[in-house]
């Protein structure tokens, strides 16, 4: 086996290892070791070393004893945004400092219970805010496939643990693009389900009515089977669907399916003009093979981010209020008076990409503001989310690129916030809309760089995004 290189990269892989002498402690001890030669990407913020290979010994006990789980063998990542029981989480920021998890998310114990063994957390955007995951209190995360190159975000440790072949799968968040874009920039599959479809208790809020937990893996086959598990109704999160869960056939032949693309986002001058070749061949292909590929109207593109980030900045003020210097985390030694505790205690804790976020949605919810902007953008979402389902009326599916372009430099847009927000254009919408989207790796740019391209079901239509994700794109 080359170094620098898992031996098992798919849960498949991994069970075929285990059928022969290897464990599933075999298992943690490479990924840990592999974590260590590539410690210079910066991915990883902590590996959990001790509880990783209790929980891998408790695995191969029950493998001996004929009772595993669904996930035995699966090597996992979890974002530096999910709580895991006496470990640390600090959501890339120093703001919490030294904070350890009073409970596990529902998702992470899901797939703990499935005998998943979670190796550590991943670096991140701080609170999940950025797409390049050079906003981390504890420094960029560099893309495997080329260092010189971000990973995307604000998911890109999780990305990147799954690209650099350290994990089989990573669970990450998505608020407006944070699993897909990442997933694209490093050549992985990321999925973000339906709001409401995988339980968000233990997930460290950004913006409540947009974020979701969901996984990355090498192919969708893993990304299903991670699904599947953490899906489901979740009594301690209410905003979480009631709906049965329906169980994903990758094998079956989806017959004709009814495709829309949008015009305007291969025609908007900022898209990379490979990205609109790649995304044109796919429309080609597509048709070729029988579907119906069509034109839908997308109303409004140029909103979809403006409108995001004024609904998602209030949401996070208030969210981020919470992190005053009392309750948890860092409270600054300077502060002599209470006032000076919230203020020195935030000021020295988030920073400069959260601050502007909190300044900007506490302007937007400000009284004499709140109607211009945060009630005006509650109306713009519900006319995106109105057209948006319209179009599954009479279609299966949308498809667009993941992203505008393909992995970028680093440093390349960290001046210019409004060049990295504009990253989010093809994205934002599932979020604002709250429907299912994954996005797959389906070629290679010039640069050498993964394209992502992105389908998009209507709400709990996880199995159709799935199926259509194997079978159109065999990814
Ligand atoms: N890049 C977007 C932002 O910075 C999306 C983040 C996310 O999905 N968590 O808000």
């Amino acid at each position: 086996m080359p170094t620098g290189e898992r031996s098992a990269p798919t849960l498949r892989d991994a069970r075929a290892m285990l059928s022969g002498s290897s464990t599933v402690q075999d298992a943690v001890r490479q990924a840990l070791s592999l974590e260590r030669e590539k410690r210079d990407l910066n991915i990883f913020l902590e590996t959990f070393d001790e509880s990783a290979l209790q929980q891998a010994e408790r695995v191969d006990a029950r493998r001996k004893a004929g009772d595993a789980g669904p996930l035995a063998g699966l090597v996992l990542s979890i974002k530096d945004n999910l709580c895991y029981k006496d470990h640390r989480v600090s959501a890339s920021s120093r703001i919490l400092g030294d904070f350890t998890s009073l409970f596990t998310a529902t998702a992470v114990q899901r797939l703990i219970d499935a005998d998943a063994v979670v190796l550590g957390r991943t670096n991140c955007d701080e609170f999940a805010m950025g797409s390049s995951n050079e906003n981390s209190a504890f420094g960029a995360v560099k893309n495997p496939l080329d260092p010189s190159r971000v990973p995307g975000g604000s998911s890109g440790g999780a990305a990147a643990s799954v690209a650099a072949g350290i994990v089989h799968a990573a669970l990450g968040s998505d608020t407006g693009g944070s699993i897909r874009q990442p997933a694209s920039f490093t050549g992985t599959v990321g999925l973000k389900p339906t709001y409401g479809r995988v339980s968000r208790y233990g997930l460290i809020a950004f913006a409540s009515s947009f974020d979701q937990i969901g996984p990355f893996a090498h192919d969708v086959h893993d990304t299903a089977r991670v699904y599947e598990v953490m899906a489901g109704h979740d009594p301690h999160d209410n905003t979480s669907s009631q709906r049965p869960v329906e169980p994903v056939d990758l094998e079956r032949e989806p017959g004709t399916l009814r495709i829309a693309y949008y015009r305007e986002c291969l025609e908007r001058p900022g898209t990379d003009p490979e990205v609109v070749q790649h995304m044109q061949a796919n429309i080609d292909r597509l048709k070729s093979e029988g579907h119906r590929v069509e034109p839908a109207e997308l109303p409004m593109l140029e909103h979809l981010v403006p409108t995001y980030y004024i609904l998602a900045t209030a949401e996070a003020s208030s969210n981020l209020a919470r992190f005053d210097g009392i309750h948890y985390g860092h409270r600054s030694e300077k502060a002599t008076s209470l006032e000076e505790i919230y203020r020195f205690s935030r000021s020295e804790g988030f920073g400069a990409e959260v601050q502007r976020r909190i300044l900007l949605g506490t302007f937007v919810l400000s009284s004499g503001y709140y109607d211009a902007y945060y009630a005006k953008g509650q109306k713009v979402r519900r006319i995106i989310r109105d057209a948006t389902l319209r179009t599954f009326n009479d279609h299966d599916l949308i498809l667009l690129p993941t992203s505008p372009m393909t992995a970028f430099k680093r440093d390349a847009l960290t001046d210019d916030p409004i060049a990295m927000y504009l990253q989010d254009i093809f994205t934002v919408q599932a979020n604002l809309v709250g429907i299912p989207a994954i996005s797959l790796p389906t070629g290679t740019h010039g640069n050498g760089m993964p394209f992502g391209t992105q389908l998009m079901a209507a709400p709990f239509q996880e199995a159709r995004l799935l199926n259509a994700a194997a079978t159109l794109f065999g990814a």
